[in-house]
């Protein structure tokens, strides 16, 4: 592979991660500067947080830091959870990255000769992100003290309603007393398939973000937008990279539009997609390290050989095993996410669970959200007591190639709930003027999708691929959860000339 290979074009990018990043609480009350694991851990609190990850932080910080509540976060791993250490944050710097590889080849269309003198440095750069994000650890362990949160490094365990054991690192445990207590525990990758055999030798999610020089060869097993996200920015940062997935598709959950768009543009800028595929074994040469994958498809049995990686994204597992919910009686679903109403309520009285341990809506600022709200409700007095999230028309990303965002209903939910007859669908296709200098092979597409539903042509469904569809998307949310219709949308005068109006002027 060139060293600049097989990239293109990349959105402009945001995500979460820059919001729950770097800010620091004004608010300061009295805390101890004893270290976290230093200092005696209390016996009782009001509020006790199994998980400082983005949920279980953010209600934490609000409980105390504005309600004034007696808080403690436990943590087993790294503060921050999966979205600083192992997802959005460290995936977002990967992903501005690879943007900037595509941006460096289509300088050349607008007249600038950008020579490269070495290759992409992958392995700084990787240092580099490892090194801001154990900076942001620090910020978030500071955020908890300018909170008066106490901070215990340990590992929790559920006695019973009210009582927590907590092991730290030297072994030790203790118990302590909780007048409530929030589950925010987050997932981990499910596991790769024990039927494959060799399939251990195979990376998950996190052990993307170990990987310390860019491989030649790479392999991601998965249709959702982990697998998806990694392969692009594998493919635009120069690697050979490989994706096999079980159907003809990927990005399954999302609107057709979106999966046959983003499917087809991955097989145009070069991803090697292995499509209705299944792995039957991987080996491992002793000597070389290299990996060869065994696989069957429609053109029947066939093997990869001399791949440097294979990453498995083939879904998330919440982590709810063996941390003593059974024994205090909280209700779980059969893949063992925890059953909480609207309200964040468990089971159990005074036990409340938030973030990708339910697996209602896994993403981070619905963590946040959630955890926020659970701590007005609360702790907030008479004005919050009916506050909860509401966890309708939340707006996601995927920062693939191009990006896509979605809001509301896909085209068939959309049919399933009014009824064809009394939907309408807009849709628009064209090329961004970003393009306008580059050559036909060097044109990424834009595709855009408007559902309405009812006389008053209600927006219920946003649908878009292509630059910039995540800063676009959030705007657009707004509008959307406030119950724009079309009329709205068209009385709203076009910003020009940008991608975006094409959505106020949608025929
Ligand atoms: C690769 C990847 C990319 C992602 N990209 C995005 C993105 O771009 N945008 C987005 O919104 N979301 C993204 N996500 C999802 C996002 O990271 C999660 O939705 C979010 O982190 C969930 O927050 P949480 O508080 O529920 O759990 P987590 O953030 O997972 O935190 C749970 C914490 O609990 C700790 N814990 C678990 N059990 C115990 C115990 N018994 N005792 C003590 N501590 C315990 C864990 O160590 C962990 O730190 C991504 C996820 C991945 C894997």
């Amino acid at each position: 592979m060139q060293a600049f290979g097989n990239f293109r074009r990349v959105a402009l990018v945001s995500t979460s991660s820059q919001t729950v990043s770097t800010r620091i609480s004004g608010l300061c009350r009295h805390f101890s500067s004893t270290p976290h694991s230093m200092a005696p851990i209390s016996k009782e609190t009001d509020y006790l947080v199994i998980g400082g990850g983005s949920g279980g932080l953010a209600s934490a910080r609000m409980a105390s830091g504005k309600f004034g509540a007696k808080s403690m976060v436990i943590e087993g791993s790294r503060l921050g959870g999966t979205c600083v250490n192992v997802g959005c944050v460290p995936k977002k710097v990967t992903f501005n990255a690879a943007l900037i590889a595509e941006t460096i080849h289509e300088a050349k269309s607008y007249g600038f000769s950008v020579q490269e003198s070495k290759p992409f440095d992958f392995t700084s750069f990787k240092h580099k992100r490892d090194a801001y994000i154990k900076r942001l650890n620090g910020i978030y362990e500071r955020n908890l003290k300018n909170d008066s949160v106490e901070y215990v490094h340990g590992w929790a365990k559920l006695l019973n309603k009210n009582e927590v054991e907590i092991t730290t690192d030297d072994g030790s445990k203790s118990t302590v007393r909780a007048k409530k207590i929030l589950i925010a525990t987050g997932g981990n990758p499910t596991a790769p398939p024990s039927n494959i055999p060799g399939s251990e030798f195979g990376l998950n999610s996190d052990g993307f973000f170990d990987i310390e020089t860019l491989p030649k060869k790479v392999v991601l097993v998965g249709a959702g937008y982990i697998a998806v996200e990694f392969a692009g920015m594998f493919n635009a940062l120069g690697s050979e990279t490989h994706l096999f997935i079980r159907h003809n598709t990927f990005l399954r959950t999302f609107d057709s539009m979106i999966q046959n768009g983003v499917t087809e543009e991955y097989e145009r800028l070069g991803v090697h997609l292995h499509k209705e595929s299944v792995q039957t074994k991987i080996e491992k040469n002793p000597e070389t390290g290299k990996l060869t994958i065994y696989y069957k498809d429609r053109d029947g049995e066939s093997k990869l050989e001399d791949i440097d990686h294979l990453i498995w994204a083939i879904g998330r597992t919440p982590a709810s095993k063996d941390i003593g919910l059974e024994d205090a009686g909280i209700k779980m679903t059969e893949k063992g996410h925890i059953i909480a109403d609207d309200f964040q309520n468990t089971s159990v009285e005074n036990i409340y669970a938030l973030g990708d341990v339910c697996g209602k809506v896994e993403l981070t600022p619905v963590a946040i959200a959630a955890g926020r709200r659970l701590a007005e409700r609360l702790f907030g007095g008479e004005q919050f007591k009916a506050a909860k999230l509401d966890y309708s028309n939340i707006p996601s990303v995927v920062f693939a190639h191009p990006e896509v965002g979605s809001i509301g209903l896909t085209e068939p939910e959309a049919v399933e709930k009014y009824g064809k007859e009394n939907i309408k669908v807009y849709n628009t296709s064209f090329t961004a003027m970003y393009y306008a200098m580059m050559e036909p092979e060097d044109k990424g597409p834009t595709k855009y999708k408007l559902i309405c539903a009812g006389p008053e042509q209600k927006v219920v469904g946003l649908h878009i691929m292509g630059l910039g569809s995540g800063e676009l998307l959030q705007g657009f949310g707004v509008a959307i959860k406030m119950g724009a219709t079309k009329k709205d949308f068209d009385s709203c005068v076009a910003i020009h000339p940008t991608s975006a109006e094409e959505l106020v002027t949608l025929k």
